[in-house]
């Protein structure tokens, strides 16, 4: 399996199906702790980026990845939109132009995608975000690549796995950032919607490689 151009093309169709078939869910997480937009955002956006690509197909997995960015900071509002903007801005930077990406290229995007989310919302582990999932999904990426696993498909594995293992543990959390740190305690015995989201992603990513 490489992960190509055509692998990212296919991995953000599935972002923009899991979005879509777990919309309502994002909307009933959000609106336990927020104000409910979080399923609407992420699925008018990454229906927005399928319209992108099917306008012309991007030549690398950075380019596809930029795009990608770019049209969800433009559609997606609230805190995920530039969150997740920034993300896969950073990630795309990060891989440059390679034609394919090898496991320590997606450890290292991985890295990139969450060190600018951290950038851009100030959010540290346990503040019970997104950070949430993707920090232990890029340890969990780090350690399968530099464990030698030359499988590009292990790594992604690890990845998703450990996202959804992080968005499960936001249940006990109370949130210290964003609109839920507003309801301090009260937050406790939910779950983050934007954990699960990025869960969402990493998951996808395994699905246009499987
Ligand atoms: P809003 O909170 O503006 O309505 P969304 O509902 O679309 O935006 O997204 C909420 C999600 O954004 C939260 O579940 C959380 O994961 C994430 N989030 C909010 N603030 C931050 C932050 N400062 N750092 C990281 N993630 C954050
Ligand atoms: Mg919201």
């Amino acid at each position: 399996m490489v992960l190509d151009a055509a692998w990212a093309v296919r991995w953000l169709n599935l972002c923009a199906e899991a979005m879509a078939e777990h919309r309502v869910e994002l909307i009933e997480l959000d609106r336990a702790i927020g104000d409910s937009d979080h399923g609407e955002n992420m699925d008018r956006g990454f229906q927005a980026v399928v319209a992108k690509l099917d306008e012309g197909a991007p030549e690398t997995p950075g380019a596809a990845m930029k795009l990608t960015a770019m049209t969800l900071m433009s559609k997606v509002g609230g805190a995920a939109g530039p969150l997740y903007g920034t993300a896969f801005l950073r990630a795309a930077t990060s891989l440059g132009d390679s034609a394919e990406i090898d496991p320590g290229a997606w450890a290292a995007a991985l890295a990139a995608a969450r060190d600018g989310i951290v950038a851009r919302g100030k959010a540290e582990p346990g503040d019970k975000t997104m950070v949430d999932a993707w920090t232990p999904a890029v340890d969990a990426a780090r350690a399968a690549a530099d464990g030698g696993s030359s499988d590009v498909l292990a790594v992604l594995v690890a990845a998703a796995e450990a996202a959804e293992a992080g968005a499960v543990a936001t249940d006990p959390l109370v949130a210290r950032k964003g609109r839920a740190s507003y309801l301090g305690e009260r937050s406790a015995g939910h779950r983050d919607p934007g954990a699960v989201s990025s869960a969402l992603i990493l998951r996808a990513a395994v699905g246009a490689a499987a």
